[in-house]
């Protein structure tokens, strides 16, 4: 996979992790901010943003 910024901004500006079992998974930024959002697996809220270097 070739890294490029603006690819990379697109590919994890929506995607969130869960932080409990690590699930990746797309949503929207401002549902997850409100709460809307469950991980698909484990229906847990902690979901943080995917931001890798
Ligand atoms: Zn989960």
């Amino acid at each position: 996979m070739v890294k490029f910024p603006e690819a990379t901004k697109r590919l994890f500006g929506n995607v969130f992790v869960c932080r409990k079992c690590k699930t990746k998974m797309k949503a929207d930024s401002a549902k997850v901010r409100k709460g809307k959002i469950l991980c698909k697996k484990c229906n847990s809220k902690a979901l943080r943003p995917v931001r890798k270097k």
